[in-house]
């Protein structure tokens, strides 16, 4: 028996006229005769050629959309329209059948919410192979960046009796009877009773961890899930999302920067270069999905397009407090066509400033740094001007926020300082403020929103279709 080989290996070889056997699903099966076999290998359905007048009649009944089948046969080149090289069936095995009354993936075009609803199964569609093809090699390009300029990838917990930011968010980790937990004296609920003895929550961000590590390796990253229990059902929010987090000693904020910069141009061009043919069935369908549009809505280059100009130019680079200037005199707030009108130094910018700057103003990626210290975190670097940090956030068209980062505060007086006027328990954060006691250094460091970048790559709306089980508000099905 010939050994299996892979589609994508297939449709590459020069080498015709040899026996092969291919395994994988039916896509279709036209005219009794020509199946569009696919393995997930590639965006490609191999042709097979079914020699019906000599198949048996219940055989043939049983290729079916959905069906694993092993056909072995002649690769042989292809008379047909849209591909090289087709397979002449000598043999076919039905693998697993499946039924065609009742195999909720017709082959036609089915919604994306409805294929959310299938997620155990869409992964069979065109659309979400590319999407996780792509995923898959955006998440190893991360690592291969990284790696390349000697940056230690250092695993931080899942489970933290910290919420980084005192932001409120995070689920509870508990091993409590939750009808009954033990209670103290007063009636609290007795933590030091739980199974860590202290009360913990699922991880908002390894970050504080991560600069532990950057204080000895130099350079760290994380790569992992991050949990948020924001009730916010948007389409660039997850409760459960992957996120990366380098951390660098003896960066200042430039070279944070630069390093951001760096890696989503490296990641990028990965995927161009290495997905082109999951990159250009997306691009497709965007065509496609954007002619449903009014011309003002459609978007003025192509998905392939806006990732090269994306390669190709700088990042726009300006503060906050520039920003707010072009903010305030932007023609959608003098007429008050912002939700949120911009109306001076100070408040936190919404989505839509954001996607101003990014997409109207500037027409390409922009970097903010420098925000206001009172709509930032306690462990950003304190600028001299006494009014704001040393923050950077990157901002990407049609996502919005990309990157959030900062210089960190190195200084335990100007941090101890800030986390007294925050309410921050010192306390419990007493191992972070060691790192300031003992050999503190200028250090730097960003949270890039892994489910964000594969959002811009594949130009998808809905961050929920690319993550394979998305974990929302009233969701945690698969
Ligand atoms: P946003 O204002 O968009 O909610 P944030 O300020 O809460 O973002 P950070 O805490 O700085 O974000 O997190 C770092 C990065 O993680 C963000 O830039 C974004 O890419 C990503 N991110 C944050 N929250 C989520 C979420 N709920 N789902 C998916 N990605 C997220
Ligand atoms: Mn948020």
């Amino acid at each position: 028996m010939s050994q299996r080989i892979k589609i994508k290996a297939l449709l590459q070889s020069t080498q015709t006229d040899v026996e092969v056997t291919v395994k994988g699903w039916v896509r279709t099966f036209r005219n009794n005769q020509f199946i569009a076999l696919n393995d997930g290998s590639t965006n490609n359905n191999l042709q097979i050629v079914v020699d019906f007048q000599n198949t048996d009649e219940a055989l043939l009944k049983r290729i079916t959309t959905g069906a694993a089948i092993s056909a072995t046969g002649m690769l042989v080149a292809s008379l047909g329209k849209g591909q090289t090289v087709e397979v002449k069936a000598t043999s076919i095995e039905i693998l697993g059948d499946s039924d065609p009354e009742k195999y909720p993936l017709q082959p036609k075009k089915h919604s994306l919410e409805f294929l959310r609803e299938i997620a155990h199964l869409r992964f069979r569609t065109q659309t979400f192979g590319a999407i996780f093809r792509v995923r898959n090699s955006l998440a190893f390009a991360v690592h291969q960046f990284f790696q390349n300029q000697g940056f230690v990838y250092l695993h931080t917990p899942v489970i933290t009796a910290s919420d980084a930011e005192g932001a409120g968010e995070a689920f509870k980790v508990t091993n409590f009877d939750l009808a009954n937990p033990p209670r103290t004296e007063d009636g609290q609920i007795d933590y030091k009773q739980d199974f860590f003895g202290k009360a913990t929550n699922l991880t908002v961000s390894g970050q504080l961890e991560g600069e532990l590590g950057a204080m000895a390796l130099s350079d760290i990253y994380t790569f992992g899930p991050t949990f948020r229990a924001e009730n916010s059902n948007t389409t660039r929010h997850l409760a459960e999302f992957w996120m990366i987090e380098p951390e660098m000693a003896f960066y200042d904020l430039q070279d944070n920067m630069n390093l951001a910069e760096g890696l989503l141009k490296y990641v990028i061009s990965y995927a161009l270069e290495h997905n082109r043919e999951d990159l250009e069935f997306l691009n497709q369908r965007l065509l496609e999905e954007e002619k449903n549009k009014p011309q003002n809505e459609r978007s003025e280059m192509t998905l392939i397009e806006k990732l090269e100009f994306c390669l190709n130019n700088d990042f726009e680079r300006l503060t906050y407090t520039e920003a707010i200037d072009i903010l305030i005199n932007s023609t959608p707030n003098k007429k008050k066509k912002f939700q949120y009108p911009v109306e001076g130094w100070g408040t936190d910018l919404q989505s839509e400033h954001e996607r101003y700057l990014v997409e109207k103003h500037f027409k390409k990626p922009v970097i903010l740094t420098d925000y206001p210290k009172e709509i930032k975190a306690f462990y950003m670097r304190q600028n001299d001007d006494g009014k704001t940090v040393g923050a950077m956030d990157i901002l990407f068209p049609g996502i919005g926020e990309i990157v959030g980062g900062s210089q960190r505060e190195e200084r335990l007086d100007r941090l101890e300082q800030r986390m007294d006027e925050m309410g921050i328990p010192k306390e419990e954060l007493w191992w972070y403020l060691d790192t300031r006691r003992f050999g503190a250094c200028p250090h730097s460091g960003f949270g890039l929103g892994f489910e964000r970048l594969v959002l811009f790559v594949t130009g998808m709306g809905n961050i929920r279709d690319v993550i394979p089980f998305p974990r929302f508000p009233k969701n945690a099905e698969f």
